[in-house]
């Protein structure tokens, strides 16, 4: 029997996910199947529930459900145990199990494919979103020597920075101070470039040759990333991330580790 999989989400139709996971299942030889379902806002539990009544087998969340997820999993791997936030679930009959996997896409993609350590770096978080909060705890993980957040909404921001003090200190930083901050690495974590915005984020605050990753993917130069290279900052979209963190789910899932690299350049 072919096991089915979906991403969730709202909007769904951009996501490049079914593609990713198709070329893992052929790549692997796994007998799989992977959709998009658009969720109404108001009712994510519900599509989940009727996903799971008609045989499906886990699913992927995407925006603006991955705080709900977290609320519908009955237990949580450790990495998305403080985050408060889940990207990815399988289940066995009522238990269900919520993962995070884009922390670890973010820092496979940021170490592995574009070589960048973590370790020793000044890394600042722009937005305090769910996307924010899976990467976070990965990111300390790394041991950099100042993980910062900044967000429009500071609340939000310091709850993330709570959500992870086990792990180590976040520092938060208002936007009216940023100015006064260089990082090696700066993370646009906004949906922000969604609509072409630019968060507010000063040029000034990018190091030499720091690296500027944008999380969007597909939009090419952002008004974050033209920023960034203005200011001399190499730029990255979060492509690598994406498949990434789709590798990690599959593996969650199927118990396979696809290769990562074939996939990143045939979306390239
Ligand atoms: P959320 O809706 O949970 O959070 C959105 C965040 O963006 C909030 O911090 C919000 O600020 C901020 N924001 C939105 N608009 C603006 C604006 N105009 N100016 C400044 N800040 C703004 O989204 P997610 O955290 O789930 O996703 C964020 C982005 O990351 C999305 O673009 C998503 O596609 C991308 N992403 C990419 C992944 C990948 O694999 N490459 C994985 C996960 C996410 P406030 O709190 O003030 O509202």
């Amino acid at each position: 029997m072919t096991d089915r999989y979906a991403v969730i989400g709202n909007p769904v139709e951009h996501s490049r996910s079914p593609q990713i996971h198709a070329a893992f299942a052929k790549q692997t030889g796994q007998d799989l199947t992977y959709e998009r379902i658009l969720a109404p806002l108001d009712r994510f539990a519900a599509t989940v529930d009727a996903f799971r009544a008609t045989g499906g087998k886990g699913v992927n969340i995407t925006v603006p459900f991955k705080m709900d997820a977290w609320r519908y999993a009955t237990r949580h791997t450790d990495r998305a145990g403080n985050c408060g936030a889940v990207n990815t679930m399988k289940w066995d009959g009522c238990e269900i199990e919520g993962d995070n996997t884009d922390g670890i896409g973010l820092v496979r993609d940021i170490e592995r494919n574009l070589g960048v350590g973590i370790a020793g770096k000044r890394i600042l978080i722009v937005g305090a979103g769910g996307a924010a909060r899976g990467v976070a705890g990965d990111l300390l993980r790394e041991e950099p020597a100042l993980l910062a957040i900044t967000n429009r909404t500071e609340a939000r921001a310091i709850e993330v920075a709570q959500a992870v003090n086990a792990l180590g200190t976040m520092q938060v930083i208002s936007a009216d101070s940023l100015p006064d901050h260089q990082f090696e690495i700066v993370i646009n974590a906004t949906s922000a470039s969604l609509s072409g915005e630019l968060p507010r984020v000063p040029a000034a605050c990018f190091a030499r040759g720091a690296l500027a990753y944008e999380m969007m993917y597909g939009k090419g130069m952002t008004p974050f990333l033209t920023l960034a290279a203005g200011a001399g900052a190499r730029t990255a979209d979060g492509l690598g991330m994406l498949v990434e963190q789709a590798a990690e789910a599959f593996h969650f899932w199927r118990g396979v580790r696809p290769d990562t690299a074939p996939v990143i350049a045939m979306l390239r």
